[in-house]
């Protein structure tokens, strides 16, 4: 059980939510869907999947699933047949309506183990129109004793229809304390820890996949190019045409820190705002030059941008990459 305590159990910042819902089904008034809403990167689909499986689970006490029973074990392989997990088949595209009409075949058989079905799906923005479309069917008429779980990082890009259906279960980043504590045992040291907790905005589970995912090195580079774009010594065509090998994601949501970061600075004169250490000198500059308006303009853009990323194929990198150096470069320009 120990090794895999993280498949059974939620993360420590999430016990409200944990005790709610095992309440809830401990009372027998477990809603039909649920929509768990909150930033990416703080555990929420794990939260569902852990949820799923105590509500399989044929032995749970305390608010605890076993972690061997039968129902345990065949979630342990990953092959309970009424567990169901749905997410888009590559990272960039859409959930598709064959997986909704999956789905809704799935939810209308009866329990192989005689119990719930469960069903979890993640990010539920991601459906295309079909498949919200063909979701809301579902959501109209569910089975008995199916449990559906949407998970959703951006609650504003579903379907009204379809959220006033669920029920909604809301998540907080993390304490800052608690998130450390999570995310210590992976790094080097505290400071690294930190550094990476700030560049993900809070969001443990994101600071692990920019560990894993080497981002330290990506940092350092946007950091020293964006300084050379500031003083005028790089055009943003040229960095923009380095920066293809990065994630546009990454890009727009560490700019909207750091935007985030340099508007709170220049309302309130405090240096704590500057969170970022390696940039507090450029972003302090920065902020100063442009002001809070033109960085609350620039964030709103930056969120924009990345709202219209997911399900996009053809993405031009190089153009949004452009207009984001270009906009950058804007910000410690004369008005007029
Ligand atoms: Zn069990």
């Amino acid at each position: 059980m120990q090794e895999n305590k993280s498949l059974f159990e939620p993360y420590a910042w999430q016990d409200v939510q944990w005790r709610q819902m095992t309440e809830r089904f401990a009372d027998g008034r477990l809603a039909h869907a649920y929509l768990m809403r909150g930033a990416a990167g703080i555990g929420k689909l794990d939260f569902a999947q852990a949820f799923g499986r105590y509500v399989l689970c044929q032995d749970k006490a305390d608010g605890r699933s076993c972690g061997h029973c039968r129902s345990c074990q065949l979630n342990l392989a990953g092959t309970h047949p009424d567990f169901l997990l749905i997410e888009p088949e590559s990272s960039g595209k859409g959930i598709r309506v064959d997986q909704i009409r999956a789905l809704i075949e799935f939810s209308a058989k009866t329990a192989q183990q005689g119990g719930y079905r469960v069903v979890v799906l993640s990010p539920a923005e991601s459906m295309n129109t079909n498949a919200a479309n063909a979701l809301l069917k579902c959501l109209e008429e569910p089975g008995d004793n199916t449990l559906l779980m949407l998970v959703s990082h951006q609650i504003s890009a579903i379907l009204p229809t379809i959220r006033s259906r669920c029920q909604l279960l809301a998540f907080d980043k993390p304490d800052e304390q608690d998130a450390l504590n999570w995310l210590m045992p992976l790094c080097d040291d505290a400071e690294q820890a930190q550094n990476l907790l700030t560049l993900s905005g809070g969001c443990p589970l994101g600071a692990r996949t920019y560990l894993e995912d080497g981002l330290e090195k990506q940092l350092a580079r946007m950091q020293k190019d964006l300084g050379a774009v500031t003083r005028g010594e790089v055009a943003p065509v040229e960095v923009a045409l380095a920066w293809q090998d990065f994630e546009p994601v990454i890009v727009l949501e560490w700019l909207a820190g750091w935007s985030a970061e340099m508007a709170g600075y220049v309302s309130t004169s405090d240096d704590a705002c500057i969170r970022s250490q390696s940039m507090a000198k450029m972003l302090s500059y920065i902020a100063k030059k442009a002001g809070a308006k033109r960085l609350l303009v620039f964030h709103a853009w930056l969120l924009q941008q990345k709202s219209r990323l997911s399900g996009q194929v053809n993405l031009n990198r190089q153009l949004l990459m452009e207009a984001v150096l270009f906009r950058w470069l804007q910000l410690t320009m004369k008005q007029g």
